[in-house]
């Protein structure tokens, strides 16, 4: 769960956990700044994505710790809106999904909260529910400019932005897309953008008075040539110091390590099978060290037999056989015996000493993407905070 225990990141005073997850607040903080410069603007326009608990390293925190850097937060669905608010933000909310319908009045009562409009139908639905509780709603139009999973149709967007614009009871903050591939396609995303910067260009012709759009997410910042403008960006991924594109991992600090310990080491036998399914076999005496995290924690089961690592003292070790729900089993014999007793740390991803195991390395051996790899971390997991450093007012470099 959740640890709001703020420590110093000395080892001393570190609980004795057997899993936990170490969250940088000031490498999150570093990384909102970086973003902002890919925007080449004065106006802060960086939205801080931290839906589903700020990619598992915990939504509250992440979010106090950026608040002053960022113009809004960006949540999947009402109820992470609310508990935003639960946590103290005041910043405004935008909420990506589409509400379900008996969601529409919980986003109207919630001071700042901007919901997403697909359709005309929805636009006239937020409508009636402002009127009800007589309050006016700011909303963003999303237009499916090719990821194809919500929105409005390029040749219908006109007419759902025009129905907000008209309506009494509702405001438009923006009109929002969203890549499907700025991190594997840049010539489809160059154009998707292209495509959608003459939609929104139609629209100011027509006499829309439109103050912001939105589309790129983390990999979208390095994707294109800017050209000014109030354009927001949408940072998820980048915020957690893990890089979609190669362009923007120089710009990153670290942010999360994830940590376990062993709790057991045995010199196994030749011929000696390691963990279900005894898909691997010892073929000399072999140290074996048991580590107290497994794949209810989120470390993926897939990656069992796909040469990962972790790291111990700084080395690489093997991990052999298959991961358990709450166990898993490396090769220690390159180590001394006396850096292996049980309690020794091990990293799973992040630093130690000299070595680094990244969460993409992680999200590759198991076949995946990094935002499962940070989204897939357990309720086991402690997460455990290093402060910003006093979060200074103004364009200070923090
Ligand atoms: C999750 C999400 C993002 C953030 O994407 P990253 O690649 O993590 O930066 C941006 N926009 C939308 C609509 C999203 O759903």
């Amino acid at each position: 769960m959740a640890d709001f225990l703020f420590m110093t990141g000395k080892p001393a005073i570190r609980r004795n956990w057997r899993t936990w997850v170490e969250v940088d607040l000031g490498a999150v903080r570093k990384n909102a700044r970086a973003a902002q410069q890919c925007l080449h603007t004065d106006q802060p326009g960086i939205v801080a994505v931290v839906k589903a608990d700020g990619y598992g390293l915990g939504m509250v925190p992440v979010a106090r710790a950026v608040q002053d850097v960022v113009r809004a937060f960006a949540v999947a669905n009402v109820s992470e809106a609310m508990a935003l608010r639960e946590g103290g933000i005041t910043s405004p909310v935008y909420v990506l999904g589409p509400a379900l319908p008996w969601e529409r009045t919980a986003l109207v009562e919630g001071a700042g909260f901007c919901p997403s409009v697909s359709d005309v139908a929805e636009a006239r639905a937020y409508a009636r529910t402002a009127e009800a509780a007589g309050r006016k709603l700011s909303v963003h139009v999303v237009v499916d400019t090719g990821m194809g999973r919500m929105g409005a149709l390029p040749a219908m967007a006109a007419e759902v932005v025009w129905e907000v614009a008209a309506s009494r009871w509702l405001e438009l903050d923006s009109v929002a897309s969203h890549f499907p591939s700025a991190d594997t396609d840049r010539h489809f995303t160059v154009e998707q953008e292209q495509g959608f910067r003459h939609l929104i260009q139609s629209l100011q012709e027509a006499g829309l008075p439109l103050e912001r759009t939105q589309i790129a997410n983390s990999a979208g910042l390095t994707a294109y040539t800017r050209r000014g403008g109030p354009e927001l960006a949408r940072a998820g991924l980048i915020l957690y110091g893990v890089s979609p594109v190669e362009e923007c991992r120089k710009l990153l600090s670290p942010v999360a390590s994830w940590f376990t310990r062993i709790t057991q080491v045995r010199t196994l036998p030749p011929g000696w099978g390691v963990s279900y399914g005894r898909t691997y076999v010892t073929s000399g005496p072999t140290r074996v060290g048991t580590l107290a995290v497994g794949y209810a924690d989120g470390y993926p089961r897939q990656l069992s037999g796909q040469g990962a690592q972790v790291l111990i003292g700084g080395r690489r070790c093997p991990v052999l056989g298959r991961v358990t729900m709450d166990q898993l089993m490396v090769d220690v014999s390159a180590l001394p015996v006396d850096s292996t007793v049980p309690g020794t740390e091990a990293v799973l991803f992040g630093c130690q000493g000299e070595g680094e195991i990244t969460v993409d390395e992680l999200a590759a051996w198991s076949g995946t993407i990094s935002w499962d790899i940070l989204t897939g971390l357990g309720p086991r997991v402690h997460r455990v905070y290093l402060p910003a450093p006093a979060q200074e007012a103004g364009n200070v470099e923090g």
